[in-house]
């Protein structure tokens, strides 16, 4: 479903239309408005997947949806008919989306930091409730990098302030890097600037490099 003429540094579709049918969990819900507020291009994206969603929405298997989706996808189409009613970004000019503070608190220093790896730092954010899908900030130092790794299962990291490049693309303030099992990558911060991500995920990384390798029991990166 993902648009191939879409940047790698967007979300894929899908991510958005399960938005758009209020199907995701709450930590991906939270990933996805801050993308929209910060991305005007993701912002075209979902208003032009909510207009033609309920076309796309028959095309998928219903076991897949629940039971209420094709109502509050319509409901939603309903509530958004045109790209200009689609939000625009209230506090884009700030560094973190408004939508973000309520799950941030005032100042992200008082949030409980811890070192992941030399030049990686991690804040879990709490949740209104439980999901399968954790909830973060990661801090690369500028010029750092996470040690190269893939996944067991999704993971999707917006870029908030700074920009790194992973092998595959580069992401900038209000891009996305979304990776899976099939992905094997090594995000570096810009040497100029410390990167500031938001991240979700909903299974461990699993370290892939010469070292990684012997790290990966004590690694706790995207799980508590
Ligand atoms: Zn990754």
């Amino acid at each position: 479903m993902t648009n191939p003429a879409q940047s790698p540094a967007h979300i894929p579709d899908e991510w958005l239309l399960d938005h758009a049918a209020g199907t995701t969990p709450e930590p991906v819900a939270v990933l996805v408005e801050a993308h929209l507020a910060l991305s005007a291009p993701a912002r075209a994206t979902y208003a032009r997947l909510a207009s033609v969603g309920g076309v796309l929405l028959e095309q998928q298997n219903p076991a897949e949806l629940a039971p209420d989706a094709l109502a509050r996808l319509m409901a939603h189409i309903d509530a958004n008919p045109a790209p200009s009613r689609v939000a625009a970004p209230a506090a884009a000019a700030g560094l973190l989306p408004a939508s973000l503070s309520a799950y941030t608190g005032p100042s992200i220093e008082d949030l409980a930091w811890r070192r992941i790896v030399r030049g990686v730092e991690q804040a879990t954010l709490k949740l209104g409730g439980p999901s399968p899908y954790e909830l973060s900030l990661l801090r690369i130092a500028a010029g750092k990098s996470i040690p190269q790794h893939t996944h067991e299962g999704d993971e999707l990291l917006l870029v908030l302030a700074g920009s790194f490049e992973d092998g595959r693309a580069g992401y900038a303030r209000g891009d996305v890097c979304a990776a899976d099992a099939s992905v094997d990558h090594a995000p570096v911060a810009d040497r100029a600037t410390d990167c500031l991500c938001l991240h979700v995920a909903n299974a461990p990384i699993k370290l892939t490099g010469p070292f990684g390798r012997l790290l990966n029991p004590l690694l706790k990166l995207a799980r508590r």
